[in-house]
């Protein structure tokens, strides 16, 4: 059988139209997009074509698009930007869920002067709006809460952590890498200030990104890096023309087939979720209804995540214990941890994110190869009693 990709949310193929999109971009229309040939116009074209195409799909402004190299950068660039520009008030409030982009960024600039309050969150995984409410003081400068989480696929209701931040005039960033063409996102109306975007969670190429910055925030921002003063004297360095086109059209691709897509993928997820939970003693992660149309996290009492992961690779399946980048330390999930699992139960937890071209057959087959992986594990586990 061909293998099967459940790791949607770690990252997805560059889809064929992304990459004859972004082909001739590399040798025929080469231009640098600051030359003032003809050359440099067409790049030039093309990148403000891409900025509009992104800044449309959130109800931006195409001013307001800063291109990066992804979702990371987006995230240092918002919270330590902000930060540097406006040492009169000190303190951020953020969450104990969210990606390591934002969580480390804002341990470093606890060494730089910064107070951080890493707001709890509930079993589900949800904000307590009372609590943010209450966390906010006159040096409060951000609050910055991921839209979805990239674990458990926890969607947050950022209208309303937005409003909050609006009402008392703190600015909110939210990291939205995971929830961009899954969930519609309007910046205007969900009171977001900055946002940060992410091409290769989305059918487009790795190393591509956008931060959203709206047009009154933009003053409070510095620059993250010197040089020629591109993007708006943001970020400078020679753009990636073909990087941006391919994030451009898969933005475009992911917007036309949104309803599509996403039913799909939560039909499929629904009957995933169904089967797994058939195996004895095994939980589901993460909010049952606010959730990522794609993203399915379980734990199974007396195994090792990790040890699921190596059964189903040998099996041609392609999955996760949690995040990509904390699956190779072996810590347990901060994101399970400040739901209250307890550390041995974190451990056992397996991430499945679907796509947009997975199939109900691949997704029996899974239920298959999973069910028996966790009964020989189980059987090896010393904890466990049949
Ligand atoms: C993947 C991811 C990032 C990092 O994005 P890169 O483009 O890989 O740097 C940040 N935040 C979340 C929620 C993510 O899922």
């Amino acid at each position: 059988m061909k293998r099967i990709y459940l790791d949607h949310a770690a990252t997805t193929p560059v889809a064929k139209e992304v990459l004859a999109a972004m082909l001739p971009y590399f040798s025929e229309k080469y231009g640098n997009a600051n030359s003032l040939h003809a050359y440099g116009r067409e790049a030039k074209q093309a990148l403000e074509k891409s900025r509009e195409t992104i800044a449309g799909s959130i109800n931006a402004l195409p001013e307001e698009i800063i291109f990066t190299s992804g979702g990371t950068e987006s995230d240092n660039i918002a919270i330590k930007e902000l930060f540097f520009t406006n040492r009169e008030k000190n303190h951020i409030i953020t969450s104990k869920i969210e990606h390591d982009a934002v969580l480390n960024t804002c341990k470093f600039l606890e060494n730089m002067g910064a107070k951080v309050t890493y707001l709890d969150v509930d079993k589900y995984s949800i904000i307590n709006l009372d609590q943010l409410k209450n966390a906010i003081t006159e040096k409060t400068l951000l609050v910055s809460i991921m839209h979805a989480n990239n674990e458990i696929g926890t969607v947050q209701d950022i209208e309303k952590i937005g409003k909050i931040c609006r009402e008392r005039n703190v600015i909110f960033h939210t990291d939205a890498v995971q929830s961009y063409c899954k969930e519609r996102i309007d910046v205007k109306k969900q009171n977001i200030d900055m946002m940060s975007l992410s091409a290769h969670k989305i059918y487009g190429p790795k190393g591509v990104g956008a931060l959203y910055v709206g047009k009154g925030i933009k003053k409070k921002i510095g620059t993250f890096l010197h040089g020629g003063g591109h993007e708006f004297g943001l970020r400078s360095g020679t753009e990636n023309i073909a990087g941006i086109v391919g994030f451009a059209k898969a933005v475009e691709i992911a917007q036309r087939d949104f309803e599509k897509n996403n039913k799909k993928m939560r039909t499929l997820r629904d009957e995933l979720i169904k089967g797994v939970l058939k195996i004895p003693e095994t939980f589901l992660n993460g909010h049952p209804a606010k959730r990522l149309s794609n993203n399915a996290n379980f734990i199974f009492k007396y195994v090792e995540g990790e040890g699921i992961v190596m059964k189903l690779d040998d099996k041609g399946v392609a999955a996760s214990t949690g995040s990509a980048c904390s699956s190779k330390s072996l810590k347990p999930s901060h994101v399970l941890l400040a739901l209250g699992l307890k550390p041995e139960d974190a451990h056992g937890s397996l991430r499945l994110t679907l796509g947009k071209d997975n199939t109900k057959k691949e997704i029996d087959h899974v239920l298959a190869v999973l069910s028996k992986a966790v009964e020989e594990l189980r059987k090896a586990s010393p904890f466990w009693r049949k």
